[in-house]
Order: C-alpha cells, then sequence, then structure tokens
C-alpha cells in the first residue's frame, strides 16, 4: 500500500490510499497519482451509473506532489440527481451542499467528497460569484473555470491526467499560474488573489510574474470579498510551510487586508539586537513557530507597533493595540481574539530563568500553561529571528519550558485559587466583600511565590491577618 505523507495536525481519519495507479499497466506513458480508494470507488459508481468521473483540483495537485490529500473533488458529467441517485443505492450517504451550482456531498464511513457535475462559469458582475452557472459538455470545459494552472488537473486511474495548461510542468517548476488572463480572472472573483497568497506559503511556490502584477493591480477588489473568505485565507497562509517567503513577495498585495504590514516593510532595526527590518524579523518569527494558528498570529503581530514609537519604546503594548483592531476588523474566533493580544503584550517581558520568575509569569497569564508554552516558543523564534549573536537567548526559552515543568510538578502555587486560603477565609477575618479580598490573596501569593510563606491554611490566615 502505498500512503502519501499526512498532517499529523488533521482530525479527521486519515485516508486509506489505494497501491498507486495509472501506471504503465493500466494506462500508458501515464504519471501515478496515489488517491484515496474512496477516491476510486466513487468514480466506479458514477461510471456504473453511465457516467464519466475524474478527481479534480486540489487533491490530484497535493496527491502529485506527495502531500497529504485532506478532501477529494470529483468532476462528473452526471447531473446531481442521478449522482445522488446512484451513491444512494450503493448505501452512500448524501448531502444537497451546493446544488444551485451542481455539488453534491457524499458521505461513506464518515468521510466526504463532493462530487460537482462539469460546469462552466458565467459572468461575474460582482466579483464574487458567478451570475449563472451552466452544464458544461467536458471536462476540458470544467477545468477552464478553476483558478490556477496546478489546480486545474484531472486524473482517472484508467485515463491518466487531462493538464490542458500545464500545471504539470508549474508544479514540478513550482510556479502559480493563473489558467487564462489573470486581470479577467481576479476582477471574477478576488478571493483567488489571497489563493494565491496561501498557495505560496503552503507549497513554497512562487507566483509567476504576470500573475503576480495582476495580483497587486487587482488588490483592491478584495473589499468585496467577505470577512469569512478573507480570514480562512489569512489563516491558511500564516500557518503556511514557506510563510517567511511568501510574506515578504505577497507584502505589497496583503496590505490591502492587513494595511498594518506596509510600515513594517523596510523599517529599519538599528540596534545591535537586528540585522533586519521589521517585517523580515516577523518573517522569521512567524516562519519559526509551530504552524497553529495562535503561535502564528501572535508572532505576526508581535513587533507590529514598533514603526509607530520611538526607540521601540512600549511596542509591545502598540502591537496589542494594533492586535486587537485587526482581530475586530476580521472575524477571527472567539479564543484566538482572547489570547493572541495577551501574547503580544507580554512577549518582551523579561521572565529569568528561575522558578519564582516563572510562577509569576504564569500568574500574569492567569494560570494558563497553555499560554506560557506559547510565550516560550515566542521567545525562542523572536531570538533565532534576530542578529546571530542573540542565538543563546533561545536557550532560555527551553529553560523556561523547563522550569515550567519543574513547577507542575512540584504543584507549586502560581495563582490565588491554588492557595490553601480564599475569599471566605479572608472575609471571614474581617475584610468586607470587594477588591480589598483580592488584594489580600495576591499578597498572600506573593509571599508563597517569594518562600516567606507556606501555603498552608494556618500560616496563611496569620500571614492575611497582617495585610489588613
Ligand atoms: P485546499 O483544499 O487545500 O484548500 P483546493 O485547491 O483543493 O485547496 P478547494 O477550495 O478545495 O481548494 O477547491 C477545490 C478546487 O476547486 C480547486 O483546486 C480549484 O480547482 C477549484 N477552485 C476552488 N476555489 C476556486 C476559485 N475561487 N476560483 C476558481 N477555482 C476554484
Ligand atoms: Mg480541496
Amino acid at each position: 500500500m502505498a500512503h502519501a505523507p499526512r498532517n499529523p495536525n488533521t482530525s479527521r481519519r486519515p485516508f486509506q490510499f489505494a497501491e498507486p495507479v495509472g501506471n504503465a499497466a493500466t494506462c500508458p506513458g501515464a504519471v501515478s497519482v496515489p488517491l484515496p480508494l474512496v477516491a476510486l470507488d466513487a468514480l466506479h459508481i458514477i461510471e456504473e451509473a453511465g457516467g464519466e468521473a475524474w478527481c479534480v483540483g486540489g487533491c490530484v495537485r497535493d496527491a502529485l506532489l506527495g502531500r497529504a490529500v485532506h478532501d477529494v473533488d470529483i468532476a462528473s458529467s452526471l447531473p446531481w440527481q442521478r449522482a445522488q441517485e446512484a451513491f444512494r443505492a450503493a448505501g452512500w450517504s448524501t448531502v444537497e451542499t451546493g446544488v444551485a451550482h451542481g455539488t453534491l456531498t457524499v458521505v461513506r464511513d464518515g468521510e466526504p467528497l463532493e462530487i460537482t457535475t462539469y460546469r462552466c462559469d458565467g459572468a461575474y458582475s460582482d466579483g464574487r460569484h458567478p451570475d449563472a452557472v451552466t452544464a458544461a459538455a467536458t471536462i476540458e470545459e470544467d477545468l477552464q473555470r478553476r483558478d490556477f494552472t496546478i489546480n486545474a488537473l484531472a486524473f482517472h486511474p484508467a485515463r491518466g491526467l487531462i493538464d490542458p495548461f500545464g500545471g504539470a510542468a508549474d508544479l514540478e517548476a513550482g510556479v502559480i499560474r493563473c489558467v487564462g488572463e489573470p486581470m479577467e480572472r481576479f476582477a471574477e472573483d478576488a478571493l483567488r488573489i489571497l489563493r494565491a497568497c496561501r498557495f505560496a506559503s503552503q507549497l513554497g511556490f512562487t507566483i509567476e510574474p504576470a500573475t503576480f502584477d495582476a495580483m497587486v493591480a487587482s488588490k483592491n477588489l478584495l473589499r468585496k470579498v467577505s470577512g469569512e473568505r478573507v480570514y480562512r485565507e489569512l489563516e491558511r497562509f500564516v500557518c503556511g510551510d514557506a510563510v517567511h517567503d511568501a510574506l515578504l513577495s505577497c507584502v505589497d498585495v496583503l496590505t490591502f487586508v492587513l494595511p498594518e504590514l506596509a510600515a513594517m516593510k523596510g523599517c529599519p532595526q538599528v540596534t545591535p539586537y537586528h540585522i533586519y527590518d521589521v517585517l523580515e524579523h516577523t518573517a522569521w518569527v512567524v516562519q519559526r513557530k509551530p504552524p497553529v494558528p495562535l503561535v502564528r498570529w501572535a508572532a505576526l503581530f508581535h513587533d507590529m507597533g514598533k514603526p509607530a514609537v520611538e526607540h521601540f519604546y512600549g511596542h509591545p503594548w502598540v502591537s496589542e493595540q494594533m492586535a486587537e483592531g485587526i482581530m475586530h476588523r476580521l472575524p477571527f474566533p472567539a479564543h484566538l481574539r482572547r489570547d493572541v493580544p495577551v501574547l503580544v503584550r507580554v512577549h518582551d517581558d523579561v521572565v529569568p530563568a528561575n522558578e519564582r520568575a516563572v510562577r509569576r509569569a504564569l500568574g500574569r497569564l492567569g494560570g494558563r500553561t497553555d499560554l506560557f508554552e506559547a510565550l516560550c516558543d515566542l521567545k525562542r523564534a523572536d531570538a533565532l529571528g534576530q542578529a546571530p549573536h542573540c542565538a543563546p537567548r533561545a536557550e532560555l526559552a527551553g529553560e523556561l519550558r523547563r522550569l515550567l515543568g519543574a513547577v507542575l510538578e512540584a504543584e507549586a502555587a502560581f495563582t490565588v485559587k491554588q492557595l490553601a486560603i480564599g475569599g471566605h477565609d479572608v472575609m471571614a477575618l474581617g475584610v468586607p466583600a470587594g477588591p480589598e479580598v483580592g488584594r489580600v490573596l495576591d499578597a498572600c501569593l506573593d509571599a508563597v511565590i517569594d518562600g516567606a510563606v507556606a501555603n498552608e491554611r494556618e500560616a496563611l490566615l496569620a500571614f492575611a491577618r497582617e495585610q489588613m
């Protein structure tokens, strides 16, 4: 059995892959494309019902690249109603997800596939959606409506690859190129501008010059694209494996949706710690973080305030304000709106390598050990993105993580909740309900972290009395 590499972060069950197919025995001269078995079964069901079917788009691209195939799209000559009958008869469930434009989702063993009738898109008067979609007669016609040559590929295990626009050569060369005239394609659907940036970041590809020029010239059309669609593409962009190169090469396009990036480009950092401008330093920090949205976004925003403040003094606070502004403009999920600004604010805090300092930092993070770990990651990447002589500071981040482990193992307190007394005990001593209770508990926690008082009820009550 052939296995394509898979993304360990995906929560979906991995696909089962077929033996490489389309080899010399079944398809003379064809490339072999390892596709999920479930996709081959779906092709078979459509053919049994008298239709023609191909695997298309991202799944063919990713399989050819040896990357994880995470969703399968099939193009078929059958109207969706006939496809639905055929899949139901074969015992699959079906969902009418996008039947208005010919897309039916079919599900087997919890694994969804999209089946779309060959179509060509009419005019796009709103720059977002085709005014009408009409059935296309052939797969070649269907491939013409797709965005980039690397996404305009169709594959069938017996008939091989259809590649009318040189997509396989562009995959080989690592190039993102529009199908057809780039200005027209971006005028039809401006989201494609961000999809190009996102593929550059995910795949490490360069954008072909005519396509790139059209992206820059058309970027103001992005105002027509919904915040949700913009956000989805940007998140994939920041989590890409090649985000450093993609951020530097796409910045003049991305400024339409993230204007805050403009001032970072070319903003010098004339300090002994830096050899890059703010944008390139940021690009390195983002790239060196694990590909998860929380830390990647925090990295993108962490120094955004630097161009606005003299000598960068107080920049974390300015960066935090800017991050909050961006996160309200675009529909970030609530947990990121809550956590990213915190990381941005504390990223420059000095945390010496001792347990006491680690416990205090944990306290400032509301006891969130996951945020502390994210902070360590950010500090490590930040140090590695500075001048080479700063690299040893990256080791401090490793040391802080080790100290976190020691703090947790010792069950040492770092929030008032972990104290052996609570608010009721303080009030029982005669402190009136209100902020004063919190102040006394904070003083107790301070003393416990300093080692001045043991985290034991009697000792803490005695100490609390002294604070009144
Ligand atoms: P991924 O699934 O990794 O995000 P993808 O290329 O598969 O990438 P999908 O949104 O799954 O993206 O779309 C499947 C296919 O549909 C694409 O490969 C492309 O052929 C076509 N497609 C998707 N969005 C567009 C678009 N905005 N304009 C033109 N074609 C598109
Ligand atoms: Mg896809």
